[in-house]
């Protein structure tokens, strides 16, 4: 059953009333407890005041909308959005705007596309027992939302009761932490972030106390939420490993509606699973406690190489081959247009990195073509398609093995450029594994990481509604590009928050 609006009132969005959710959500108004529960909302699709037919069309919010479409903060500051507008349409179905062209709509009428047609805004971990004992009751299946990142789809979902837990952000910082009834977790420099807060405003807050840790490179993500719990690969894994490893104790409500401060001691099965096991697996968190680690200056080193043309040639040709991007950002032609890399390096020596960096400095400056510009991260609001891979370490032991691993990572530019031809690809390089920190089976986190070196991303993105079919193919095929690094590298696995998607449910 889709929530498709049938006709509107002065006010209230009418929705079609035989799906459960519905039904339960009538006898929750209609309690006497509701005043004490204002936290119940319905939904209203992000750009629903840009549609016309919308009962919360409003000119004036949709100008706001407009220029913010491309941004990612804003969408996870409601819950009508999500990252990927994937999951903001259903069948078509959806109230999105063309990214490329705002002044497009995507749909004919507003639709909830795949969102919940109602959701708690949890502020409180006491509104997730109540949310979750209500959907018990009422036999709901339930949703929980923190960003809405989440390349699956796995944080929105029709006929469910949405939890949405992005405003429970607090932050505490502990020099000398003491847990509940387990010595082994006394120690000091503990973060405590509420599920809800975001990267860069945990970086920022923890840096007034000197202090850093492993959380990612995009600012928006929740840190607590699907990174923590299903990994959290950083520029500090090497040296600290993944967030998981980091974590001490977690405030979580499990699916009896119980709320629960575990640590190794208590439950050491729910506190292993909750580290690297996966966002909305196990239970619902509410509060994470982690190590922090001394913080030490980042200095980012980055460079654009451009290609060139030559006049008469069909395809770009690489002028400076050989530079061991970190990062290829390519277009859909058959070679990357340009190669962006970042070298993050930690450290507070400045002597030591300059010597460390000497010849690979000399080799980039001799370089016409290569131009050293500032790290400029950006994303799109784009529907998109994604497949990974890690890369075990056995492959760079012989020039063999990592001549291989070069053809395989090349052919899937190639395959990806091939299938994505409306906006573009994106091929990344990330070797910010937890190699140099073996923790054995301390995490549930994929044991692919202990081995791994890199970590291979591929992306596609479109910005308009396709055929259904188009889009089927379109999945497949991007699933075809981690075939190469599959057969290099079986077994190998990738990151959970960021797999390999498979042809979305309903879209
Ligand atoms: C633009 C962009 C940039 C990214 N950059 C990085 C990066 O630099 N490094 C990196 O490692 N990853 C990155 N990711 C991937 C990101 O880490 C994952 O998508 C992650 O799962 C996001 O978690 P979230 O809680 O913010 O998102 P959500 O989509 O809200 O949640 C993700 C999953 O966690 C579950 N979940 C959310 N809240 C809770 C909760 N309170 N209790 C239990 N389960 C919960 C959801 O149900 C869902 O399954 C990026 C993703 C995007 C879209």
């Amino acid at each position: 059953m889709e929530y498709r609006l049938l006709k509107r009132t002065r006010a209230i969005l009418i929705f079609e009333d035989s799906s459960p959710v519905n039904r339960a959500k009538l006898r929750f108004r209609g309690s006497a407890n509701h005043r004490r529960q204002p936290y119940l909302h319905r939904t209203i699709p992000y750009a629903a005041s840009c549609y016309y037919s919308s009962p919360y069309y409003d000119p004036s919010a949709c100008a706001t909308t407009k220029p913010n479409y491309y941004t990612n903060q804003p969408r996870t500051d409601v819950y009508g959005a999500a990252t990927g507008l994937n999951w903001e349409s259903c069948l078509s179905q959806t109230c999105a705007l063309n990214a490329r062209n705002t002044s497009e709509a995507l749909s004919d009428e507003c639709y909830l596309g795949c969102l919940s047609s109602l959701y708690v805004n949890a502020s409180e971990a006491r509104h997730v027992v109540t949310a979750v004992k209500f959907a018990q009751a009422h036999h709901l299946r339930v949703t929980i939302k923190n960003t809405g990142h989440d390349y699956f789809g796995r944080s929105t979902d029709l006929n469910t009761l949405a939890i949405w837990t992005h405003n429970m952000n607090t932050m505490t910082y502990h020099a000398d932490f003491t847990a509940s009834n387990c010595t082994a977790s006394n120690v000091q420099n503990i973060g405590e972030i509420g599920v809800g807060a975001q990267a860069s405003d945990v970086y920022t807050y923890f840096q007034k106390f000197n202090m850093d840790l492993t959380g990612g490179n995009e600012g928006s993500v929740g840190l607590a939420g699907g990174f923590g719990q299903g990994g959290g690969p950083d520029v500090f894994s090497p040296s600290y490993g993944l967030m998981a490893v980091n974590a001490v104790k977690f405030d979580v409500v499990t699916a009896d509606g119980q709320f629960q401060t575990i640590n190794q001691c208590n439950d050491p099965e729910l506190f292993w699973t909750m580290r690297g096991g996966g966002g909305g697996s196990f239970a619902i968190l509410t509060s994470y406690r982690f190590q922090l680690h001394p913080a030490v200056k980042i200095n980012v080193y980055s460079l654009l190489q451009g290609w060139f043309r030559a006049a008469g040639q069909r395809n770009y040709q690489p002028r400076c081959a050989g530079t061991g991007s970190h990062i290829t950002r390519n277009v859909p032609a058959r070679l990357p247009s340009k190669a962006e890399v970042y070298l993050v390096l930690l450290s507070n020596d400045e002597t030591a990195l300059k010597s460390l960096s000497r010849e690979f400095s000399f080799f980039l400056t001799s370089q016409p073509d290569i131009l050293i510009s500032e790290s400029n991260y950006t994303t799109s609001r784009i529907f998109e398609a994604v497949a990974s891979r890690l890369i075990p370490k056995s492959l760079f032991e012989t020039d063999t093995t990592v001549s291989d691993l070069i053809s395989a990572v090349l052919k899937r530019v190639r395959l990806s450029n091939k299938v994505v031809t409306q906006q573009g690809a994106l091929a990344q390089v990330i070797m910010t594994t937890p190699v140099n920190h073996q923790n054995g089976n301390t995490t549930s986190a994929n044991p692919g990481w202990r081995s791994a070196l890199w970590h291979v991303i591929m992306t596609g993105g479109w910005t308009t509604e396709l055929p259904r079919a188009e889009k089927a193919v379109l999945h497949e095929s991007r699933l075809d590009t981690v075939e190469p690094l599959k057969d290099l590298a079986p077994g190998g696995g990738c990151f959970y928050s960021e797999c390999q998607a498979t042809f979305p449910r309903t879209t």
